[in-house]
């Protein structure tokens, strides 16, 4: 991954909007320009160089881990910066407004040169994030093979009576000891009714035979994320949960036939409404469509009816529509895919016929 060459194109930014620098106070988007992995670090930004600002229990592996100047601080890190922001005579600073706490920015206000000004950015370190260079997509294609196997081998355990949360800690895990890090956000598992809460927390409720289970689940390694929903059903679905499957399904697979560079990410959203709306579930379709997968689990693009966002090649994205009807359950079928120079690729490499157990 070329570090310098991110740093480079986000200085290059700069100019055009009338700064010196950027104040870069976001994990991720450190990890992302600098390679720096440890959760205490900030970046100053400017034309010409890029310095990370860390403590102490940090040195030895800033060192290691980053090709640029890193400052150790003895005393609160952005004080340090703003020092070195007034020793270099940087006058329009940018800072990561929805990134950054009041406090933070009370300690940036506060060590600012005379006249110097403090300017709110939004989203630049996201934007370049949104496309991801080839290395980026091998490590998204990574850690969704570990989630995938992690599926395959604890669906093969489900029994009726284990708990929703017995099968989340199976998936994590399966995750764990096939190469994750962590999971990339907390897994969800959830039977029968509970499949209509989105996003439900895993509970002690057994899995009982006829119902649903829906798992949403995903692995992080060496920082990156993966995110895939797959559905189990105990004993044979009754008409309606096949009606429910095929209609999600038939929207999933639309959704993905319309990725393509150039499209706009609301079309794929619209198309993924458009043909639960022929079955009559669209009213049942109550969150967007997908989301950009990276170093963080939800990024940029959105897939939603609002999005503005344009897909291009190199985006990495999901695809998950879902309904959910209360007191009955839900169903979400979800792959991350990665946006190609001539449609999308499928990482999800999994069955996505409902699989009854
Ligand atoms: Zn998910
Ligand atoms: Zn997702």
């Amino acid at each position: 991954m070329d570090l310098r060459k991110r740093c480079k194109q986000l200085a290059s930014m700069l100019a055009p909007n009338k700064l010196d620098a950027l104040v870069v106070t976001s994990a991720p988007n450190v990890r992302y320009l600098s390679g720096f992995t440890g959760d205490n670090g900030a970046l100053l930004v400017s034309a010409g160089s890029t310095t990370l600002f860390t403590d102490p229990r940090y040195e030895i592996q800033a060192a290691g881990e980053t090709g640029c100047k890193v400052i150790v601080a003895r005393g609160p890190l952005l004080e340090r910066l703003m020092a070195e922001a007034r020793r270099k005579r940087l006058r329009r600073l940018g800072f990561e407004r929805d990134r950054i706490s009041y406090r933070e920015f009370q300690t940036l206000d506060e060590n600012r040169a005379p006249g110097a000004r403090l300017d709110p950015v939004v989203g630049a370190v996201e934007q370049l994030r949104c496309l991801k260079d080839p290395g980026e997509v091998a490590l998204i294609r990574h850690s969704m093979q570990i989630a995938v196997r992690a599926f395959e081998q604890a669906a093969g355990c489900v029994r009726s009576g284990m708990t929703e949360a017995d099968l989340a800690a199976e998936l994590d895990h399966r995750m764990r000891t096939g190469g994750a890090e962590a999971s990339s956000f907390e897994t969800i598992v959830a039977a029968g009714r509970r499949s209509a809460l989105p996003h439900a927390r895993p509970s002690r409720a057994p899995i009982k035979e006829g119902q649903l289970v829906l798992i949403d689940m995903g692995a992080l390694a060496d920082g990156y994320a993966s995110d895939m929903t797959r559905m189990l059903h105990l004993g044979e679905p009754s008409r309606k949960v096949r009606q429910m499957y095929a209609a999600v399904l038939e929207a999933q697979m639309a959704a993905i036939e319309a990725v393509r560079p150039g499209v706009p990410a609301a079309t794929v959203d619209r198309v993924a409404r458009r043909t639960l709306r022929r079955y009559g579930f669209d009213r049942l379709f109550v969150h967007s469509t997908g989301h950009g997968v990276g170093l963080e689990i939800h990024e940029g693009p959105r897939l939603g009816r609002t999005s503005q966002d344009t897909l291009e090649t190199g985006m990495v994205v999901t695809i998950e529509p879902g309904v959910y009807l209360a007191g009955f359950g839900g169903i979400r079928i979800e792959d991350t895919v990665v946006v190609t120079s001539n449609g999308a690729e499928v990482l999800t490499q999994l069955s996505k016929q409902l699989r009854i157990l």
